[in-house]
């Protein structure tokens, strides 16, 4: 039997440390061939993956007031969170979410531990509940797949490998057509698929880059994006604590471990732990653990052992919960969970910053405007005496309706004109773009550089107020 279709056994408890579960002592990947596993926890997750499915790939098609559900469009630097589009302009609102979402980790990790891996992370969710169903559907359970990679190419062989390849391929381009969706939006990927490919060359070439990612971690590298990869799984060794709560084994009524015999052997039996040593916790992680050694980060904490080992204990006639949710303390000493100086820090700063991001977002001008005067444009000097400065203005309407915008001199007299049509007008959840000349007597400038504030004006109401500058001649004009 080569390494690759090695049934994976427990690794041994003296260096489980020192070797991942899923390679060999020279490095070499051992195939993780997972059982099947049912049981009460398998059937909470398999809800709340149709309904994160659901969610995930309908983001981008479900609209509210025009604008998806969710869209990251880095191109046109565009966001939509829940309907609510939020511009660059918006950096500090998206930056401040982001020390939220950050923050938020740490909190729920230091006190559930890796929950959101096991139930809510894209790759556990498409990986155990979609991905590895279809293998289970095509190729069998562990032991089949197990004989079937060990088995030389047969016609059933290859129909089974290249029919699960395509299913695999298939979702993958699907997967990465919905990824594409949240980044460019549904209409710019309706006119990648059905437009001349050649006008859309970059919108194809990231089409199928998203999908040979999508193929390649689901069908090649697998458990290996969680345990080499992911970059949470490495820090959240710093965030735990003996307080966390976590898929556990409980050792002090699991240990001794060892298998029930009846007979003469029976008192040695009676002697010994709930742990019958079955492996079946084993047989079913994903990732190739053994969590009987205790806390590791390799585990993606899908409760798949706890539902593997309910099962063997219903079946010995011992309590359920040997391997179960709980934190390190309430195994040891019988703990229940309580506040750490720690959490109560992480807590206090994660509500400072919600109340921030919800500040900053209720205060959110409709309209954010910025003007600039024209790179590279000098001032002008009219035929009537006056001095001009050519502006570029960019407004950004964050609302559902067109708006008709004005500007004004607020600290000077003097004229500004909007260059090319009488009016201007922003429309909805668009930014716009236009050049206005202001105009200013000499008798108001100040030798080089003479301040403005400018009014902006929506429906006749004042709604931003700029500052910039007007150039004109360093002495005094006449
Ligand atoms: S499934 Fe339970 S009883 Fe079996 S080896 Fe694992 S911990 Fe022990
Ligand atoms: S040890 Fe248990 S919870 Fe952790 S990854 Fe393996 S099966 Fe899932």
């Amino acid at each position: 039997m080569s390494a690759k279709q090695e049934i994976l056994k427990p690794t041994p408890v003296e260096d489980f440390r020192d070797r991942l579960a899923s390679a060999d002592q020279q490095g070499r990947r051992r195939w993780i061939f997972p059982r099947k596993v049912s049981g009460r926890f398998f059937r909470m997750r398999t809800w709340v993956s149709w309904l994160l499915l659901a969610v995930m790939f309908s983001g981008p098609f479900i609209s509210i007031a025009g604008e998806p559900l969710l869209m990251m469009n880095i191109i046109d630097r565009k966001f939509v969170i829940l309907g609510q589009v939020f511009w660059p302009q918006d950096g500090i609102i998206l930056a401040v979410g982001l020390l939220v979402f950050f923050m938020g980790i740490a909190v729920f990790t230091a006190v559930y531990g890796r929950l959101w891996c096991g139930w809510l992370c894209p790759q556990t969710v498409l990986m155990e509940m979609v991905f590895r169903k279809i293998e289970y559907a095509i190729e069998g359970d562990a032991h089949q797949q197990r004989a079937l990679a060990a088995a030389p190419w047969s016609l059933e062989k290859v129909l089974k490998k290249g029919g699960k390849q395509a299913v695999f391929f298939a979702l993958s381009f699907l997967i990465g057509n919905t990824l594409l969706a949240y980044i460019i939006g549904r209409e710019q990927l309706f006119r990648v698929v059905a437009d001349n490919p050649a006008h859309h060359v970059t919108g194809l070439a990231f089409m199928l880059l998203f999908t040979a990612v999508f193929y390649l971690i689901f069908a090649r590298f697998r458990e290996q994006a969680c345990t080499f990869i992911c970059p949470y799984g490495r820090f959240q060794s710093a965030l735990l604590d003996e307080n966390s709560i976590v898929v556990a084994y409980d050792y002090r009524r699991g240990e001794p471990r060892g298998p029930m015999r009846g007979g003469l052997e029976a008192a040695e039996s009676a002697a010994r732990g709930d742990c019958v040593a079955c492996n079946q916790c084993v047989a079913v992680c994903p990732t190739g653990i053994d969590i009987r050694n205790g806390t590791q980060m390799e585990c993606v904490h899908c409760t798949a052992c706890i539902d593997a080992c309910n099962a063997v204990m219903e079946k010995v006639q011992r309590p359920a919960g040997l391997i179960r949710y709980a934190s390190l303390n309430g195994i040891e000493r019988g703990e229940r969970l309580r506040m750490t100086p720690r959490l109560v820090i992480y807590s206090i700063v994660i509500l400072l910053l919600i109340g921030l991001e919800t500040f900053l977002i209720f205060t959110r001008s409709d309209l954010q405007t910025t003007l600039l005067r024209a790179p590279g444009a000098l001032f002008q000097q009219t035929s009537d005496g006056h001095y001009s400065n050519l502006y570029t203005v960019k407004v950004v309407n964050k609302t559902g309706r067109e708006i008709p915008v004005t500007f004004k001199l607020e600290n000077v007299e003097g004229g500004m004109r909007i260059m090319g049509a009488p009016n201007f007008s922003v429309p909805a959840r668009r930014l716009a773009e236009t050049s206005v000349l202001i105009e200013l007597d000499p008798s108001v400038l100040r030798p080089g550089s003479t301040p403005l504030v400018v009014g902006v004006y929506a429906d006749g109401e004042r709604v931003e107020t700029l500052k910039t500058s007007f150039i004109g001649p360093r002495t005094k004009a006449k």
